[in-house]
């Protein structure tokens, strides 16, 4: 599998190409919308390593996560009055366990190269951006594009570790090594996190059925 240096650097480069290739079809409403979209598809190259409990993605998620939950434990606290010592407290108590808690639930149920190492994955992270930046007030055609920009990053991602392991880059590997196989899939060995993953595709694509159609339609009468 590759490294996450090697995503990450892949993501950049990707992340680069998307936006210009995005500016150059003038598909976007505006330059502003050209750094999101070098992001989003630089991250969602990084993020099925999510994963791997010792990796860098999990500590920055879940590093995230917890200093969010207790900022806003904190926050909370100072404008219902608690003196800022006591509001402290609540706040390092709540990130201490959403990084315990949470984090150790989610260790628990996944596992390196599982479901978050799949196709229906990619089209999950895809599908979510697509539906968060709707949410966000970006316009029909720039929340499309960041979704197409997490899709493409994702699944570059899986295609770089099956590249790693069908070919040793660094040694002198003949045969392709176990992992071959492993991260452009479509169903894992759990069936709680393939459920999953097909649960929130299928409810995502239910939940923005209009808009998805009235994007078709905007499609089909560009292309006609
Ligand atoms: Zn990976």
């Amino acid at each position: 599998m590759a490294d996450f240096r090697t995503h990450a650097a892949f993501g950049v480069g990707l992340g680069a190409a998307v936006s210009a290739v995005a500016a150059t079809l003038g598909l976007v409403s505006g330059p502003m919308i050209l750094v999101p979209i070098f992001f989003v598809a630089a991250l969602g190259a990084m993020a099925p390593d999510i994963d791997s409990d010792s990796g860098v993605p999990f500590h920055v998620a879940f590093g995230a996560l917890s200093i969010i939950a207790g900022g806003a434990v904190w926050s909370a606290q100072i404008s219902k009055g608690t003196a800022w010592n006591e509001a402290a407290l609540f706040g390092v108590g709540t990130a201490a366990a959403v990084w315990i808690v949470v984090g150790g639930i989610f260790k628990r149920l996944t596992t390196h190269r599982g479901m978050a190492h799949s196709l229906p994955a990619a089209l999950l992270a895809g599908l979510s951006v697509f539906f968060v930046g709707g949410t966000l007030s970006y316009g029909e055609g720039d929340a499309f594009l960041l979704g197409t920009a997490a899709l493409l990053g994702y699944l570059a991602h899986l295609v770089l570790d099956e590249a790693y392991a069908a070919v040793d880059f660094h040694g002198h590997r003949l045969l392709p090594s176990r992992s071959l196989g492993s991260a452009l899939k479509l169903a894992s060995s759990s069936w709680i996190a393939t459920v999953t993953v097909y649960l929130g595709i299928v409810s995502l694509l239910l939940g923005n059925v209009s808009r998805l159609f009235s994007l078709t339609k905007g499609l089909w009468k560009a292309v006609v």
